[in-house]
Parts: C-alpha cells; structure tokens; sequence
C-alpha cells in the first residue's frame, strides 16, 4: 500500500506543479491565471490537454513547442517533477499525520516562490500572505515542541535576515527577510538558524558552479531564493538529524 500512495502523492506533486509554475510566472505580473487558456509564450499557439500533461508533454515534444519549435524553458518541467518528488517524500517520511499537510502546504509556498524568484528576481508578499494563516494554523493544530518556538523562530529569521540586510547593504533583500519569518513559524529557531547556514553553503556553491559555466556576467545577481527552499525543506525533513550530527562533531 505504502508503494501505492506514494505513487498518488507523486502525481498530485506533479499536477499541483504544474499549477504552481503557472501561479509562480502569472501572479507576480496580475496577469489572470484562472480563466486563461495556456499559450505558447513565443507564438501565443493555444495549448490542447495532451500538449499540458506534466513532465512528459516535454519529453515528447523534446523541449519544443508543436507549433513554432520554440524551446520550452526546461524551468517547467524540473518544478513539476521536483513538486512530485516531494510531495512523495513528505508522504514517506510523515505517512498520514497532520505533519503531512503542513509540509505539502509548506513545499507548495518553496517552490512558487522559487518560480517567481527564478523568472523576475523577487518573493513577492501574495505568496506569503496567501500562506502565513494556512502555516499559522497548522503550527496550532500540529505544533512545535515547545508550542512557542514558532514565535521564537519567526522573529529571530525575521531578525537575522534585518541584520544581514543591513550590515551587508543589499546582500539581501525585504523579500528575503519576510520569507524567514514565514519559515521560522515552520521550523523553529534551531532549523531555521539551519536553514540560514544551509541556504548561504547551496547559495555560494551554486554561484560558483553558475559562474564556472560562464552563465553569468560578472556582477549579474543570483536569486536567492531557490537556495532557501532546498535548505528550508531539507530542514523540515531532516534539520533535528542533521543538528544531532553538529552536536555530536563536539
Ligand atoms: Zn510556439
């Protein structure tokens, strides 16, 4: 059974990917995501159902729109499979608690912002806004030990990112700091000092790898936020293993 609702949570990642890369791109622009046919960007050909089935539309049609053989950007398909994936290991590591939801909800909020932060290089407070309450309630309904760490941990991600912010003079960004308060609410003061630590080590080594492609014009910045994603989500599956490890190097 456990093989079967992991494939079920799976699909359901894979489809709210989708949705969520639409979300991501269309939100941040108002333009309307509800009522709107999807359109090839290039040639505005309107998409049929079998050219939108996630992940494996883009396998046939090899990266290419049908109409105009313009490349799909492959940012589609790697956040539908990614949102698949984690649902499916939300599923296995929670099985069904009420911890399970907040993950989802949390996987949900990463990876819209990732989209949006990925395409215009910024987090914008929709996003945050529309998730806070959702977070807020799920931390009282399934909460953190003890119960207040989410307050603790929300202002002290809100705090440390004010802090960078100023002493670094546009490291970061207001988008940044409003993001951790959210995760604090979530994680709890130690995971999101993990985070933190986590975010900074994906941040630079992905800099680094960018640059070594010769990708990026010297000065050109990086969004920030899909590096706070993977370490905010690898936190809330592992941060309590990953901090016994720390501890235990003294
Ligand atoms: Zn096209």
């Amino acid at each position: 059974m456990e093989i079967y609702w992991l494939f079920v949570f799976f699909l359901f990642g894979i489809t709210f990917g989708s949705f969520y890369n639409v979300v991501g791109l269309r939100v941040p622009k108002n333009i309307p995501f509800v009522n709107d046919h999807s359109h090839c960007p290039n040639c505005n050909h309107r998409l049929r159902w079998h050219e939108l089935v996630p992940v494996a539309s883009f396998i046939w049609q090899k990266g290419t729109c049908r109409n105009c053989d313009a490349r799909i950007s492959p940012l589609y398909p790697s956040m539908e499979l990614l949102t698949g994936l984690l649902f499916a290991y939300s599923y296995f590591i929670f099985g069904f608690q009420l911890e399970l939801i907040t993950a989802i909800l949390f996987i949900s909020l990463l990876v819209i912002i990732s989209v949006a932060d990925i395409a215009y290089m910024l987090i914008p407070n929709k996003f945050l806004l529309f998730f806070l309450p959702l977070l807020i309630i799920m931390r009282i309904i399934s909460p953190l030990n003890p119960w207040y760490d989410m307050i603790i941990g929300a202002f002290l991600g809100l705090g440390l990112i004010a802090l960078i912010i100023i002493v670094s003079k546009g490291g970061m960004g207001a988008g940044d700091m409003k993001l951790f308060f959210v995760l604090g609410i979530v994680l709890g003061w130690k995971q999101v000092l993990l985070t933190f630590f986590l975010a900074s080590l994906i941040g630079t080594i992905f800099g680094i790898f960018l640059k070594s492609l010769r990708k990026l014009k010297r000065r050109q910045p990086i969004p920030f936020g899909p590096s706070i994603a993977i370490a905010a989500v690898i936190s809330h599956f592992h941060g309590e293993t990953l901090l016994e490890l720390y501890l235990s190097l003294f």
